[in-house]
Formats: C-alpha cells, sequence, structure tokens
C-alpha cells in the first residue's frame, strides 16, 4: 500500500534527474507520494496538506532543484518535519508531588485500565516509585475487577470501594489511603464510556477539579484514527489535560492520529502502548514514530 515512501521518493526524484533539470513541478508530484503516504496513515486531510505545503517551502528553499541526491534530502526534510511535528523531545511526567495524583481519562476500551497497570509497573520498577491505583468505575464492577487483577500482576496495591457510587469520593478516599500507606504515586483509572457523553465529561470535570492531579492523560487507541482526534478535542476541551497516551500500537496502523492529535490539541505525547502485557509500554520518541509513519 504505502511500502517504504522514503525509497519511492528518492527513486522518483532520482530517475526525473537523469532526465534533465528537476522541476518544482517534480517536487510538486513527490510531495502527492507524501500526502497520499501520511492519509494512508490516517492522518487528517487539513493536516496533510498543510504538513505538504510546508515541507515544499522547506524543499525549495533547500536546493531540492539541485543537489545530487533530491530524494534523500526529501526524505530528511519530511522527516525532520514530521519530528517537529509530533513534538520534538519526549517529555515525561510531573512526579513531584507528594503523592504526586495522575488522572487517567479516556473512551471506554481504549486501554485505560491496561495502561494504569503498566505506568504503575513503570514507575515502580524504573523509578523506584510506590504507587497505588484507584479504582474511578462506579458502573462497571468488572472494570473494579480488572484493575484489582492488574495490580496482583504487577505487585502494586489498588484501592476500590464497592460500596461507594461517587467517584470523586473515592478518588479522594484513595489518595488519603495512599498517603496512609506511605505511597508517593496515586494514579486513578476512571470510568469511560463508548462515547463522548456529557454525563462523563462533567463526572471527569468534577473528579479533576476535587483532586487536582499533577497529570491528567488522555488515553486513546491508535487503531480508531480520524476519531481519536474528535475524541482528543473533546477530553481537552473540558480537562486541559497534559498529555496523550496512544494505545495498540502494535497493531497495523501507521499511528497517524499522532500527528493529527498532536495538531489538534497541541500537548505532548508521553507514551506509547504496545501490546496488552504489562511491560508493553515505551516513551513516545517523534523521530520513531515518524519513520514508522514513512514506513
Ligand atoms: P479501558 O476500558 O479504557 O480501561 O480499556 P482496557 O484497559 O480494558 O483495554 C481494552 C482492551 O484493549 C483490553 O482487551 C486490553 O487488553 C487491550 N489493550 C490495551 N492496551 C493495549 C495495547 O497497547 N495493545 C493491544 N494489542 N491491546 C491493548
Amino acid at each position: 500500500m504505502f511500502d517504504n515512501l522514503s525509497e519511492k521518493l528518492d527513486k522518483a526524484l532520482h530517475v526525473l534527474k537523469g532526465h534533465g533539470q528537476i522541476t518544482e513541478i517534480n517536487v510538486a508530484e513527490t510531495l502527492k507520494e507524501v500526502r497520499r503516504a501520511l492519509l494512508d496513515a490516517d492522518v487528517n486531510f487539513k493536516i496533510a496538506k498543510d504538513f505538504t505545503n510546508r515541507v515544499k517551502e522547506k524543499a525549495l528553499g533547500q536546493d531540492v532543484l539541485t543537489t545530487l541526491q533530491p530524494g534523500q534530502l526529501m526524505v530528511k526534510i519530511v522527516k525532520d518535519e514530521l519530528t517537529e511535528l509530533m513534538g520534538g523531545d519526549a517529555e515525561g511526567i510531573d512526579l513531584s508531588g507528594n503523592p504526586s495524583i495522575i488522572l487517567m481519562s479516556g473512551l471506554q476500551g481504549s486501554g485505560k485500565t491496561t495502561f494504569s497497570g503498566k505506568l504503575a509497573n513503570f514507575l515502580q520498577s524504573k523509578k523506584s516509585k510506590k504507587p497505588l491505583l484507584v479504582a474511578c468505575d462506579v458502573y462497571r464492577p468488572a472494570a473494579i475487577d480488572q484493575l484489582h487483577i492488574v495490580g496482583e500482576q504487577i505487585g502494586v496495591e489498588v484501592y476500590s470501594d464497592r460500596e461507594n457510587n461517587d467517584p470523586v469520593a473515592i478518588a479522594k478516599a484513595g489518595i488519603a489511603h495512599a498517603k496512609n500507606l506511605g505511597c508517593n504515586v496515586v494514579i486513578i483509572d476512571t470510568a469511560g464510556r463508548l462515547a463522548v457523553d456529557e454525563q462523563m465529561m462533567a463526572e471527569i470535570a468534577n473528579i479533576h477539579k476535587a483532586i487536582q492531579p499533577q497529570e491528567t492523560l488522555f488515553v486513546v487507541d491508535a487503531m480508531t484514527g480520524q476519531d481519536a482526534v474528535n475524541t482528543a478535542k473533546a477530553f481537552n476541551d473540558v480537562l486541559n489535560f497534559d498529555g496523550v497516551i496512544l494505545t495498540k500500537l502494535d497493531g497495523d496502523t501507521r499511528g497517524g492520529a499522532a500527528i493529527s492529535i498532536k495538531s489538534v490539541v497541541n500537548k505532548p505525547i508521553k507514551f506509547i502502548g504496545t501490546g496488552e502485557k504489562m511491560e508493553a509500554i515505551d516513551v513516545f520518541h517523534p523521530s520513531r514514530m515518524a519513520d514508522r509513519i514513512l514506513g
């Protein structure tokens, strides 16, 4: 479909060069390939168009027309631009609080509970933190069970209260519990619905206001493509979240959602999920993602 865009670009421009001068038209043709690759990778149309316009300006400014290896230069320009668009260097998370409170948000099925476990495991094993997981889904008992299973798997305590149907009260009690246990990180897993709705947004906004987390993270399934952008925008409007977690990147998606989300909400992508296991978590690296999108 979009096998190795880098090679394609290189060939397209190189062959042309052998037959005479490369023109602006050739560059435009090549940029069409770039745009097609971005669309195939599920990048929003307007974002892909703006992107290729910027690349065109840079390419013409950098003498692509006269260089000996125009393809390679084009690939470099495209890659650098993609990397910059996705956020420069990988950003960490704020662990300065005592305890640091991390609020997870996102739709049901996005991978929130799984990621809460992965993050707790990562912070415990890589950052020597003592995390507590808090189950704030008051609608689905199975979600509470799932968090307990995850906690057992990684050896992290889980706070829940099945008798209580007020998520704000549970979150607060969870934080108090963490203080009693001497935990320095509290990860709060919240309820999600299958689509954005007012009640869910009001609920998470209330939790957010009541506990004032150091980090509010928005979890999104990379496979959901364009929908991911609308969901990200809806959550950001309400929570003004600090970062994005892109899950299910072990699937066959190119990860274009990373570009679209970053362009629309302008928040850093902090981690990616690459599988169902607790170890399948990676810090987000924009340049690696650029490679993946370019193929
Ligand atoms: P939640 O409803 O947002 O809490 O989502 P869950 O954590 O329950 O995840 C929904 C499904 O996606 C589960 O079957 C998870 O095992 C799966 N899942 C979560 N993260 C990943 C990931 O990075 N890769 C894959 N392949 N599956 C994932």
